[in-house]
Order: C-alpha cells, then structure tokens, then sequence
C-alpha cells in the first residue's frame, strides 16, 4: 500500500520529525513542572457592557513562562496538558488563583469589583470524580461568593460526554456557579443544547465578529444569535471585537456584552487593577449621566 503511494509515503518518520517528537516530549515533561516552578501566570481580559463601556467581568487566560522558551500559548499547551493528564492540576492552579484574585479585588474594590470572573474549564477536568468537590473547597477557601464564578465550556465539550457533563453542571449550578458558552457557533452543537443546560451566557465566536463588516452574512448570523440568546433568557458577548466598526454593529444588534482587543488584550493583574480603578471613576460619569443604565 504504501508503494502506491509514491514515494514520499516511504519517510514516515524521518530526522525532523524525530526532532519534534522529542521536543514534544521535552514539553510534556516541562509542563509537569510548570506549576512547581511557579512557570505559570494568569492573565486577565476585561469584558465591557457595551450600552455603557464598563467593565463587567474578566476572562482569565492562562499564560506559561518558559525558561528557555519564552511566553507559550495557551492553545500549544492546553491541548497538551488535556492529552497528558496535567490539565486536571492546571486547571485546579486556575481556579485557585482565579478565585485567590478575585477576593483580593473584592478587598481591594469594595464598591466596584468585577461582577464576575471567568475561568475556561476543559472536559477532561468536569469529569474528575473530585470535581465538584475541589470547587466547593476553593470557594470555602476563597470565601467568594459562588455567583462570580464563571466557568466556560465550549461545545465539543458538551457533544462528548452529554449526560456525565450535564450531571456536573447542575451539581455546581446548585452552589450558585454560573456558565457561559465559550466560542459559540463554531461547535456542531444543537440548538437543544442550550435550554438543556443550564447556561447563563453565550459567548460568540471571534471568527463571526471579525469579518461582521464585510460580510452580511456572518452580521445576520450574530443577529439571529442575540435573539436567540434573548428569546432564552441568555446574556450575550461578542469575542474578539478589534475595530470600531464591528463595535458599531454590535450596538444595533443589541448585543450587550463584548471583549477583544478594542477595548484591551489579556493584561497581568496589576494592569487589569488599573483598569478597574478607571471603570470605578468613570461608572461614576455613567451613572451620573444616564442614572437608569445600571
Ligand atoms: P478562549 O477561551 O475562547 O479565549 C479567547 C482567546 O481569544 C484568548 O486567546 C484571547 O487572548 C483571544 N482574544 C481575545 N480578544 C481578541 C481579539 O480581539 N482578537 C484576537 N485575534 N484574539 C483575541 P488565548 O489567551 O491564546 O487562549 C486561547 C484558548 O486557550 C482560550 O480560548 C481557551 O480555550 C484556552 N485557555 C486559555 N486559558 C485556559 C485555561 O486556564 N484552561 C483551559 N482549559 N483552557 C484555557
Ligand atoms: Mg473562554
Ligand atoms: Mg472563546
Ligand atoms: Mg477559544
């Protein structure tokens, strides 16, 4: 078989691919150690009430510090760490220190702290048997109120394991822990799926948004999921917004909530503070000028 083929079918595994192999390797055996050696970081994604451009909650995204690698992204090793096993781990680090922060700015903020902080959860982890039980720690430990955790999950997630996931989900719902629909639209999900479960939030995929100026399309496929997500009791937010126009468009769709590199790409703590003590100041103007908008 492999002569008919042709010939290139003959390297199937030759010197370069062996070069990657054992790098992949090398980064397997890294990642294992990344959270020992403190190698891991979250960063923080504002997301904004479009009506009235403050800031609703964060998205924490992870970010690994390699020593001689440099900053990887989190869509090299997440999918690594779901392969290996170390996501469980990571994601517990994740929520810890989602959880850790959010308390520290509840303190820091007492007026005006994040509603909500999310943290993107894989599959992998929702179906550890010690799940629920190390949230419920967490939140004990933490002490923060249950309703600011967000967890997003997308929908391959949900296709594979239906029934076990659905079991969870309404195990954590019952402690007041909200969800979201993370890149919504690029899954084969059913529309069943979402009364099914007990989402509060739809988040739209990034590929819809960036090109919703240029293609009508795509701007009438985001309406249709804004009035899906109305007719359903759901909040939504647009992803990945980068320009003004996109903005504009998503003003008179009456989406309410959006996140992208218009209004700030993923920023250390100490940044996403700054941010929020301006959000404070400003809300202030808001709310003085359109006393109804929150
Ligand atoms: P996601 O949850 O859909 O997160 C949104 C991604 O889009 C982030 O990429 C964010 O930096 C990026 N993004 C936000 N605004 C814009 C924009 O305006 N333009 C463009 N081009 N990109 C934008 P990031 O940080 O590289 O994360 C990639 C994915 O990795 C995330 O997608 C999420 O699925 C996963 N991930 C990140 N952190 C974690 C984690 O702690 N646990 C798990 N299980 N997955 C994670
Ligand atoms: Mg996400
Ligand atoms: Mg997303
Ligand atoms: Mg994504």
């Amino acid at each position: 078989r492999a002569k008919k083929l042709g010939q290139s079918s003959y390297q199937i595994f030759n010197p370069s691919m062996q070069h990657l192999a054992s790098q992949q390797l090398q980064l397997e055996n890294d990642l294992h150690r990344a959270i020992e050696r403190k190698e891991l970081q979250l960063h923080y994604q504002p997301i904004f009430s479009l009506q009235t451009q403050t800031i609703e909650g964060f998205e924490c995204l992870a970010r690994w510090n390699h020593p001689h690698r440099g900053v990887i992204s989190p869509s090299e090793f997440i999918p690594l760490a779901e392969e290996t096993g170390s996501i469980v781990p990571l994601g517990i680090w994740v929520l810890q220190e989602a959880c850790r922060q959010m308390k520290d700015w509840q303190h820091q903020f007492p007026n005006s702290a994040p509603k909500t902080i999310g943290v993107n959860v894989s599959g992998k982890q929702i179906l550890q048997s010690d799940f629920v039980a190390q949230i419920e720690h967490i939140l004990h430990e933490t002490k923060i109120d249950p309703h600011k955790l967000k967890l997003e999950i997308t929908e391959s997630v949900l296709i594979k394991n239906t029934e076990a996931v659905l079991a969870v989900l309404h195990q954590l719902q019952e402690l007041g822990i909200k969800f979201s629909l993370d890149d919504f639209g690029t899954g084969y999900s059913s529309l069943s799926y979402l009364h099914q479960f007990p989402f509060t939030t739809l988040k739209i995929d990034r590929s819809f948004i960036n090109s919703i100026d240029s293609n009508s399309e795509k701007l009438g496929i985001v309406r249709a999921i804004v009035a899906l997500a109305g007719t359903l009791g759901m909040e939504v937010v647009a992803e990945g917004i980068e320009t003004g126009t996109q903005l504009a468009h998503l003003k008179v769709l009456k989406c309410q909530y959006g996140q992208g590199y218009l209004f700030s790409k993923p920023v250390s703590s100490t940044v996403a503070e700054t941010s929020i003590f301006q959000n404070e100041a400003y809300s202030r103007t808001v709310t003085a000028k359109h006393p109804t908008a929150h």
